[in-house]
């Protein structure tokens, strides 16, 4: 619960300063009646209802990087036209039954920094002049790293931070507000997981001055 409300500040945040991270959350497996695959609650779809339903917002659009399909958020806001659902996961990766997102793009095991950061340049390119939201929820999963206990795909250290900016420069680019969640990430290296999960943040801190935040 407390991790919802820190996603749903760190939207408010955002959609205040342009840009804003929270330490938790993209807890996309969570369905709504039922938690799956270490999420019990949606943050993504929570946080996606309230700004719509409060008006803060007319569309979000859900940017789910995790290696992993965004499933639940999928479902959740399946009959939510003004909350666009886009998943980039590893085709082999859980769940086995994939959901329907608004835009699923199925990526083969072993896939490495190039190609993938060449898929989210051409997705965001393609996406976010389409949809023009107003909010972009990211969800910056680290299990696509290449020695994730869980993820099949490639990423190096430096693929997961240009992916990062690629992400957020292409929102501010377009003035749109974008909230970075952590998502998944799998390893009995605790430091290393911790160090990975913190490449969003300082990819986050690159991108504010770059674009002289205010
Ligand atoms: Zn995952």
């Amino acid at each position: 619960i407390r991790a919802v409300g820190g996603s749903l500040l760190a939207a408010e945040q955002a959609l205040e300063h342009g840009l804003a991270c929270h330490l938790a959350g993209g807890t996309h497996h969570a369905h709504y009646d039922h938690p799956a695959g270490f999420c019990i609650f949606n943050d993504l779809a929570v946080i996606s209802h309230y700004l719509l339903e409060s008006g803060r917002v007319n569309r979000v659009l859900i940017f789910d990087c995790d290696v992993h399909q965004g499933d639940g958020t999928a479902r959740i806001l399946e009959h939510t036209p003004d909350a666009i659902t886009v998943s980039l996961h590893c085709e082999k990766n859980f769940p086995a039954r994939k959901a329907q997102s608004d835009w699923d793009i199925g990526l083969p095991m072993g896939m490495g920094d190039t190609e993938y950061l060449q898929v989210v340049d051409e997705a965001l390119n393609y996406l976010l002049p389409l949809y023009q939201p107003d909010l972009v929820l990211y969800d910056a999963g680290v299990d696509v790293h290449k020695d994730d206990a869980l993820g099949y795909l490639k990423l190096t250290d430096e693929g997961v931070a240009a992916r990062d900016e690629s992400v957020m420069r292409h929102c501010l680019g377009r003035d749109i507000p974008v909230v970075g969640v952590i998502g998944g990430g799998y390893s009995k290296d605790r430091k290393a997981l911790a160090r990975r999960h913190g490449i969003l943040h300082h990819s986050a801190q690159k991108v504010w001055l770059s674009s002289g935040g205010h």
